[in-house]
């Protein structure tokens, strides 16, 4: 190679690097309420108690009917909002996932045969982590070599601290990042989500554990305004299932509505969706593909909530 041709193609790598970083990276957040019962969210919201979501609700798209799947359990409903799929109605036979709802076990388990939202985003050469409860109950997404970071980590808090610390290092910038949030569960199933039907209250802990959560997802948006990141990001806040007294995993409305809101710059600030039929929980992953710019497999069940998001991108 002459120095002359060594010299152009310095330049070209240059210009290439230099529009490369002329153009904002997208980063796509998916925050999972574990529990999260979209009517006790109202009332909270009408309290002014989740100021927080509130924000994140008026600045961008939001409906609090979503649907998950049945049986509304944590591996489930997580497997259909990660993969794109309508899991147990593809797989009702799944003795883990769909029968039982079981921790992921190493020894006797494998993660899921379907694609997952981080597989497509990690072919793209994209950057993505998990961080979830040490239940492992989201762990059947974690496929080889998807994953740059996967954390299982037993509180709220912890899990918080990582996810800042990741989408603070500016050298591993993530594109794609799931949180889950568990506290709402915990309180659910010890103290009790109500139930609407008979008209009986949430109790105070479960209250107080939505509002522990919204001061976190607080936390997350202001990190991310911080760093000048809210511009290119989507934010989707939802659910894997609500509760009833101190269970889920039925088909009661209680237990299968869930809220979905999108939120950040890539968000339209359109309110309440109005979406033809309903934002079902395996919407999400499309969402996040189609807010990424990748394809979307077309065996997927989900569709992306176009209505979500800003028209000029
Ligand atoms: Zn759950």
């Amino acid at each position: 190679m002459t120095r002359r041709h060594w010299l152009k193609g310095v330049i070209l790598v240059g210009w290439a690097t230099t529009l490369a970083q002329q153009r904002p990276e997208r980063l796509v957040l998916i925050v999972s309420i574990d529990g999260g019962k979209p009517s006790v969210m109202r009332r909270l919201l009408a309290e002014g108690k989740m100021p927080n979501l509130q924000r994140l609700m008026t600045g961008g798209s939001y409906t609090l009917t979503a649907k998950t799947v049945v049986p509304s359990h944590t591996a489930p409903g997580h497997i259909s909002m990660l993969t794109g799929i309508d899991y147990p109605a593809r797989f009702p036979n799944d003795e883990a996932i769909v029968k039982r709802n079981e921790p992921f076990d190493e020894q006797r388990h494998h993660p899921v045969a379907v694609t997952t939202v981080f597989e497509i985003a990690k072919r793209a050469g994209l950057r993505t982590a998990l961080i979830a409860g040490a239940g492992k109950r989201v762990k059947y997404v974690e496929k080889p070599q998807t994953l740059d970071v996967a954390a299982y980590l037993p509180s709220d808090d912890e899990r918080l601290r990582l996810a800042l610390e990741l989408l603070r290092d500016e050298q591993k910038r993530l594109h794609l990042l799931f949180l889950h949030l568990t506290e709402a569960d915990r309180a659910g199933h010890s103290h009790g989500w109500g139930n609407d039907a008979e008209g009986i209250p949430p109790s105070s802990e479960y209250l107080q554990a939505l509002q522990n959560i919204d001061r976190r997802i607080g936390q997350l948006v202001t990190t991310l305004k911080q760093l000048k990141l809210w511009g290119q990001t989507l934010l989707i806040v939802t659910a894997d299932h609500g509760g009833i007294d101190k269970t889920h995993g039925g088909a009661t409305l209680e237990e299968v509505t869930i809220p979905w809101i999108a939120a950040g710059g890539l968000a339209r600030k359109s309110s309440e969706l109005r979406v033809e039929g309903t934002v079902r929980i395996f919407d999400t992953a499309p969402t996040a593909l189609a807010a990424l710019g990748l394809p979307i497999p077309p065996d997927w069940d989900g569709k992306p909530i176009q209505q979500a998001f800003k028209s000029d991108w």
